[in-house]
This record gives C-alpha cells, sequence and structure tokens, in this order.
C-alpha cells in the first residue's frame, strides 16, 4: 500500500453525538490500532511528549510491541497530547483519504472525551478552561489588581501550586484593569469597498484574551481598520470559543457556547462581514473544529467562510489592491513564531508577508511548536515537557539579535520569552498586530 500526501488530507467529521463515540472498549481498540502504526512509523518522535511516551511504553513492555503494553498506559500518551494537529498536518502520510485513516488528534480527543464524561477531570483543569468566567472575575479592577499582584508573589504561587497545580514557575498573563470591548474605539463611518477576496466590512470576535488579558491586541487591530478605512462593529454577543473545552474533551460545554456564538455571527455572515478574531486558537474554532463537530449546520457553515486570521485579511485585502502602505517606521529585527493553530489554518505565513512589507524589517520566522497549549503548559505536571517541547524555538528565536519577540499567539510569546531566560535582552515582546500599528506610525 502507497503511502498518501499526493492527494489533499481530509478531515471526517466527529461523530461526538453517537453513544458508540463513548464506547470505552472500541476507543481502546482504536486507540491499539492506531498507536500500532505509529510504533511501525515513529516520524512523529520529535513532535511533542505523546510520541516517546507512547515509544518508551512499547519499548519497555515484554512483547515490545503495542499488544504488550496495558491498555490503561494508553491514558499516558493521551495525557501528554495537547491537540496542536501539527502530527496530522505536517508529518503523517497515512491520514485520510489513505486506508490507514490515522488522525492521531482525533482519536487523542476522543479518548479525552470519554475520560470527560466519567468525571475523571480534576476541578484544576474545569477552572482553568473556564476562561469566559474567571475572566470576569478576575477583571473587576481591585479583583485584577490582587490577581496580578498574588501571580507575581512567590508564597501565593507555591500555595496556587499546591492547591491548584498550577506550576509556580510559569508566567501567568495579567489581567488587564478594563476591559476591551468597554473602551473599543467607534469604527469612523467609512463606505464599504468591497474586494475580490475580501468583505469591506469586518465584524470583531473579540475573545477572552484580548477581553480581559491583553486588550491593547484588539485596540491595535481596530487601529489598523481604521486607518484603512474599513468599517467595522463588534460582535454584539460573545462567550469564550469553545477550545479550552475541547481541548478537555467537554464537548457539552463546546455545544453550549457554540449556541451562544453562532448564531449572531452567522447573521453578521449573510450580511456580508469578515469575522475576524486576533486569537489563533479561536480563529481555528471556528474555521475548523466546529464545522467537524456540527457538520451540515448552515451557520457554522456561514461563520466558517466568513472568518479571517487578521493578518490573512490584510494580506487578502492587499491583493484587491485596498490595503495603504504608508508606512512609516522600520521594525528591524523581528524573530517571529508561527503557532502551530495559525498553521493548521493553512493559510500560509501571512504575518510575515506583512510584516516584511515594511521597508526597514527583517523577520526571521520560527516554525515549530513551542510547546505550551493553552492551558497544558501551566499544569504543574507538564510544565518541565512543555519547556522542553519549546526549547529548539526559544534558541532560534533568540538567535540574531532581535529587536522584537513576536507570535501571533500571545500565550506562546510570553511562554517563548520565558523559556529565553536572559537570552537576546534587548528583544522585546510584542503581538504583530502592534508590531503593524508601529510601521504605519499610527
Ligand atoms: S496533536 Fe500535537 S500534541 Fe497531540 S500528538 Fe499530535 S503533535 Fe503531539
Ligand atoms: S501520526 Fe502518522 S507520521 Fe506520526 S508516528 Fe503516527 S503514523 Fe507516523
Amino acid at each position: 500500500m502507497r503511502e498518501g500526501s499526493l492527494e489533499a488530507p481530509t478531515r471526517h467529521p466527529l461523530d461526538w453525538r453517537n453513544e458508540a463515540f463513548y464506547d470505552e472498549a472500541a476507543v481502546e481498540k482504536e486507540l491499539g490500532r492506531i498507536f500500532e502504526i505509529c510504533h511501525g512509523c515513529r516520524r512523529c518522535v520529535n513532535l511533542c511528549t505523546a510520541f516517546p511516551t507512547l515509544f518508551d511504553l512499547v519499548d519497555s513492555s515484554p512483547t515490545l510491541e503495542v499488544d504488550g503494553v496495558a491498555p490503561q498506559d494508553f491514558r499516558k500518551v493521551v495525557d501528554q497530547c495537547y491537540l496542536c494537529d501539527m502530527c496530522y498536518m505536517t508529518k503523517c502520510p497515512y491520514v485520510p483519504p489513505h486506508p490507514w485513516n490515522v488522525d492521531f488528534p482525533h482519536v487523542m480527543l476522543r479518548a479525552k472525551a470519554v475520560k470527560f464524561r466519567k468525571g475523571q477531570v480534576a476541578l484544576r483543569d474545569r477552572l482553568l478552561t473556564s476562561t469566559d468566567a474567571l475572566g470576569k472575575l478576575a477583571a473587576i479592577p481591585v479583583v485584577a489588581q490582587t490577581v496580578n499582584a498574588l501571580n507575581r508573589n512567590g508564597a501565593a504561587r507555591s500555595a496556587m501550586q499546591g492547591v491548584l497545580k498550577v506550576h509556580k514557575a510559569r508566567e501567568l498573563p495579567p489581567y488587564a484593569p478594563q476591559r476591551f470591548r468597554s473602551h473599543a474605539a467607534q469604527a469612523a463611518a467609512s463606505p464599504v469597498r468591497n474586494g475580490a477576496n475580501t468583505p469591506g466590512k469586518v465584524a470583531i470576535f473579540s475573545t477572552c484574551y484580548v477581553e480581559y488579558n491583553e486588550p491593547g491586541m484588539g485596540h491595535d487591530l481596530l487601529a489598523l481598520l481604521a486607518h484603512n478605512e474599513i468599517p467595522y462593529v463588534l460582535v454584539e454577543k460573545e462567550a469564550c470559543c469553545g477550545m479550552p473545552k475541547l481541548e478537555l474533551g467537554d464537548l457539552k460545554s463546546v455545544a453550549r457556547l457554540k449556541e451562544i456564538n453562532v448564531p449572531p455571527l452567522a447573521r453578521l455572515a449573510r450580511e456580508g462581514y469578515a469575522i475576524l478574531t486576533a486569537v489563533p486558537s479561536c480563529t481555528l474554532m471556528f474555521k475548523q473544529e466546529l464545522p467537524l463537530l456540527f457538520p451540515g449546520d448552515a451557520d457554522v457553515k456561514a461563520v466558517q467562510d466568513a472568518m479571517f486570521d487578521p493578518f490573512e485579511y490584510f494580506v487578502l485585502r492587499n491583493r484587491d489592491g485596498l490595503l495603504k502602505k504608508d508606512f512609516k517606521q522600520p521594525l528591524g529585527n523581528v524573530s517571529y513564531h508561527i503557532p502551530c493553530h495559525a498553521r493548521v489554518q493553512n493559510m500560509g505565513q501571512k504575518t510575515r508577508e506583512l510584516l516584511e512589507m515594511v521597508p526597514g524589517t527583517k523577520v526571521t520566522t520560527v516554525e515549530r511548536c513551542a510547546g505550551h497549549d493553552g492551558t497544558w503548559g501551566v499544569k504543574v505536571e507538564y510544565y518541565e515537557n512543555s519547556m522542553k517541547i519549546g526549547r529548539p524555538v526559544f534558541r532560534a528565536m533568540a538567535a540574531g539579535e532581535p529587536d522584537w519577540i513576536s507570535s501571533d499567539c500571545p500565550i506562546a510569546a510570553r511562554h517563548i520569552r520565558q523559556g529565553m531566560g536572559g537570552e537576546a535582552p534587548k528583544a522585546q515582546k510584542i503581538h504583530p498586530l502592534a508590531l503593524l500599528r508601529q510601521g504605519y506610525g499610527i
């Protein structure tokens, strides 16, 4: 049987509303089947710690084969997977339509969903993935200051590690004293200029992270739209996109959040808006994950078709001849990391492409998983592994005396800057949207 990769990979929808999806024996059998293929292949050994965990289990089993691994140890592999999708997207020659039908992330997700349904998920994990509820609480001004102070306090962090199992060394994003949506600038009344590739008006899905942690990213995006005379609105009603709950295997919560988010987004899509979110994982949720969970849902499909990464939108806008290029300020040496959830969107390196349009800018792109994921890398049991996975990225980002350390994923950027330690001391962490705004001098 020949290897795949000659045809475009196809992704099968997840049959998660079918009881058979949660049949433990069937999941175990499917895990064993896929592990068998991976054991014979081993291409993904350096992608993350899930594969080394699997191969170590096999190599220390009495038979030296997957059948010698105790099925309860399969869980150890599942726990190391943070669903970045890189094995599926970049390595595996056996993905569908290859008849071996290897979709490693999907079988991991199925196993996580079984675990979640059995209630085998820690309170810590339920809490960390409730980004909206946590954000609402922690972003109350006095609470935000207290939470931020506690996050920087060694004794408080040791206590948090003991109780919540959040690693005390992990640098956590601060909560902002002012939420994004309440301080977002109104759009000026500009005419709608549709292009061949881009709608001429934009709806912003702010995301929990921008709303509560880094509202500056949202303000930068609005300033860039305003400078390019693109009218915009904020989506009037939004909840978490559901990605953290998906990664936990909590598919019911994903469905609940989808019911809040998708109807207003679908309305905007049908009214001709491009929908932009500044966080790649959230964009991916609407572009890929929800369509795979809700195949045939016309609203989900409308949202999928209208959803853009901001840099994808601006680059396409440029192709339409509708992007201003009146850049005023060189950006110097930018070490740019393209996060997994941007790569999975299959849109090419749009951020690099646009930043390189700014004269006096050199972008060095690092295209490798940094190993944090949304919540995985903060957990006490995975922190060391997340730093280990990130090490080659930290090294590559520090090379060439960069002025800036940048990633579309603000969580990855913080993790990378932390992992770089004292290397490249003059390089500041900055989001690409802020860099582009600097380039325009606005
Ligand atoms: S999805 Fe990512 S974390 Fe999971 S096994 Fe594949 S490469 Fe590793
Ligand atoms: S996921 Fe595919 S490429 Fe990776 S080890 Fe398994 S079979 Fe090989």
